[in-house]
């Protein structure tokens, strides 16, 4: 590991001016950022510590029913939060089926978002060739073991997908990123945020270097709301693929409204507008919700060895939205 300079942040504008500087990286939870600079992923000189920084660590709830994440807020404290226990269960259940106890205590909302990829040539001891690592150095997955690998979005540059669960759910969601930095700050939607691998697949965020997530905006509740996750093994596991699923049913018990998002099948938190489209008017349990779901994966890609994950997927939103139509809505007043 090369030598770094370490500091920590006391106020947000100091933070934004430090950062701006070259080479340097924010540290939170620090449980990717260590990760990253053990295996040579990541090397930088300047270290700014930001979890001093007051102020963004808040769980609040907004005028409209929505909630105001502040991007400093442990996992655990955001899934634990009765407010989204009630008014976002999908992701409470992300985040308690993400990583173990110990890191979701570390771990932080805002840097959750900034997992990298767990394609193992990504993460080798020994480099491999990998774009993402090494620009221009080719990509390993393409022609090698990829059945964890996207579905949806990939290039023939790189076909590495995004790993986190509170994405997921955050992407059916609505959810809204706000950042800062130096020239002000910027709303960005969730399903906007991480770049699919067509230009530089090195990068994976729409962040420009020195920009800081402070906060994460859900616009309104959605009491009827589910994640599934399937792994290789019950407990702390990446997905094969998950689902998240926020529904809304009209007084005939019709759906009005379903947002559903794909994990670990692309480069980004996929939705899927077309079974969106498809389900809207149908009652949960009719038979065209069969097709209505297909709909959805008509421009899936599988690779040579993960085409079993259109399959999983589409169970898992049909199972998804059994579950979620048989719930009760949870109460939004918390
Ligand atoms: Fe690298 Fe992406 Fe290819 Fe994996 S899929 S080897 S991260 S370029």
């Amino acid at each position: 590991m090369q030598p770094f300079a370490y500091a920590r942040a006391a106020a947000l504008p100091e933070a934004l001016a430090a950062a701006a500087k070259p080479g340097t990286a924010f540290l939170a939870g620090g449980t990717e950022l260590l990760n990253w600079m053990r295996l040579g992923i990541a090397a930088p000189a300047r270290i700014l510590d930001i979890t001093p920084l007051p102020g963004l660590d808040a769980i609040e709830t907004m005028p409209n029913g929505g909630l105001r994440l502040g991007a400093l807020a442990r996992l655990n404290e955001v899934a634990l939060a009765p407010a989204v226990a009630a008014r976002a269960p999908v992701l409470a259940e992300a985040i308690l089926k993400a990583a173990s106890a110990q890191l979701r205590n570390l771990a932080t909302i805002g840097g959750n978002l900034l997992q990298r990829t767990r394609c193992a040539y990504f993460r080798a001891a020994e480099p491999l060739p990998c774009n993402k690592r090494l620009p221009g150095s080719g990509c390993a997955a393409r022609d090698g073991m990829n059945d964890r690998h996207a579905i949806f979005g990939w290039s023939d540059a790189c076909v590495a997908t995004q790993p986190s669960d509170p994405a997921v759910a955050l992407a059916a969601l609505d959810a809204v990123v706000v950042t800062a930095r130096p020239g002000g700050t910027r709303r960005i939607p969730l399903t906007e945020f991480h770049l699919l691998p067509n230009g530089d697949p090195a990068r994976e965020t729409i962040l420009e270097p020195g920009e800081l997530i402070t906060a994460i905006e859900i616009p309104a509740p959605a009491p009827r709301s589910t994640y599934i996750k399937l792994r290789e093994r019950e407990s702390y596991e990446y997905a094969t693929v998950s689902v998240a699923l926020a529904l809304d049913l009209d007084s005939a018990r019709r759906i009005a409204r379903a947002r559903v998002a794909l994990g670990s099948v692309a480069a980004r938190p996929w939705r899927l507008p077309a079974t969106e489209r498809a389900l809207a008017g149908l009652p949960p349990d009719a038979p065209a919700v069969r097709a209505a779901v297909e709909a959805g994966f008509a421009d899936a890609r599988p690779l040579a060895h993960n085409a079993h994950k259109i399959t999983l997927a589409r169970n898992l939103v049909l199972r998804a939205l059994r579950l979620a139509a048989e719930m009760a809505p949870a109460e939004t007043t918390s």
